[in-house]
């Protein structure tokens, strides 16, 4: 018998199939629910013969009938490119998806955690961010179905701990990045490599003074399961990510060097609303679960330029 049985939502994406691979590992009896809008079954088909492992397809956006003893409800797209392709149902995903999930969780009696994000700090006068900044997001920008999406159901996972008294995890995710991201997935990091590999122009948008700070997923997936075996509730969000900071042109240099690439860098305009500035303070993580991230920058980025050099050959 399996120690507990654990749901994981969206766990055919980036973020959810590794958190899938841990968990089946760690002897836990995973259902791993997706709609695959984004994920795909390439990004967990080792783990398809596993005794302890199930794949459902499944739209958050409608109830789920199933009995766990834990949720972790990552279902939504990430990157821009992917929440802005159907804005609507982005919103849908986050809020829809978070009733859905915490009336799951409250009719089972479940942990529940929310893959939060640094976006419901939208552009931030604050920095770096602590989780008492309470953001500056535009409701009529092209980000905002995501970022208000994220918000709301924040408000969601703090109304249900206070109303029914529901054990939460809110994890507020930076930039995280590793194999398993989407080829075309359209975030910065995944763009660059693939760009860099094929010799093909690196797209920097804007001047490329904009900063981001790039956890590596693993040291993530490690504190997101940290954060859900604390056995703290009413901590209120936690910031995960890796709090040095690059700016996007230095991000180009570096994936150009480690990967030797011909490439040459090609400026296209800032989209609208794009954050200038992001960094974590991580202090609260730290303080509460003794975590912090581990791998080096450069580490992390020839792991994931490895991932994808595999992926490119195989096509
Ligand atoms: P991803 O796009 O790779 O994975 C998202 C997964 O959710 C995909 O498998 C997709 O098919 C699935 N999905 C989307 N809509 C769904 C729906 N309605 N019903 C069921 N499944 C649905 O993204 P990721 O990077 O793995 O992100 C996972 C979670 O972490 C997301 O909630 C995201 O907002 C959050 N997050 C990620 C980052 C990051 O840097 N990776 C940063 C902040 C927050
Ligand atoms: N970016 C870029 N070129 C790309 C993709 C992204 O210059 O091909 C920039 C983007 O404008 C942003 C940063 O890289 O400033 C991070 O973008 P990403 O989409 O990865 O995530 P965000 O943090 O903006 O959600």
């Amino acid at each position: 018998m399996f120690d507990k049985k654990i749901l994981v939502t969206g766990g055919a994406g980036f973020l959810g199939s590794h958190l899938c691979a841990k968990l089946v590992s760690g002897g836990y009896d995973v259902l791993c629910a997706d709609n695959f809008f984004t994920g795909s079954k390439r990004n967990i088909s080792s783990l398809l013969d596993a005794s302890n492992f199930e794949l459902m397809r499944h739209d958050v956006t409608f109830p789920l009938y199933v009995e766990v003893d834990q949720i972790y409800n990552l279902a939504c797209p990430a990157s821009p490119v992917h929440y802005q392709f159907d804005p609507v149902q982005t919103t849908k995903t986050s809020v829809h998806g978070a009733i859905n999930m915490l009336g799951l969780a409250k009719r089972v009696k479940a942990r529940i955690l929310q893959a939060s994000t640094s976006e419901v700090y939208g552009d931030p006068e604050i920095h770096p961010q602590p989780e008492s900044y309470r953001g500056r997001v535009n409701t009529f920008g092209p980000r905002a179905c995501y970022d208000e999406g994220k918000r709301c159901a924040e408000t969601l996972f703090h109304d249900y701990e206070q109303q029914h008294d529901l054990s939460i995890r809110v994890m507020r995710i930076f930039n995280t990045y590793g194999p398993h991201m989407h080829p075309n997935d359209g975030r910065v990091v995944s763009n660059f490599i693939v760009q860099a590999l094929n010799n093909e122009p690196i797209t920097l948008y804007g001047d490329g003074s904009q900063t981001r700070s790039f956890c590596y997923v693993d040291d993530l997936i490690e504190g997101m399961m940290s954060f859900m075996a604390l056995e703290t509730d009413g901590v209120g969000p936690v910031n995960m990510g890796n709090p040095e900071e690059y700016s996007i042109r230095e991000l180009a240099e570096k994936i150009i060097a480690l990967t030797g690439s011909r490439s040459t860098i090609t400026y296209k305009p800032l989209p609208q609303d794009d954050p200038l500035q992001r960094c974590p303070d991580i202090s609260k993580a730290k303080s509460l679960m003794d975590w912090a991230p581990k791998t080096p920058l450069e580490e992390g980025l020839q792991k994931t330029i490895s991932y994808f050099e595999d992926l490119l050959q195989a096509r």
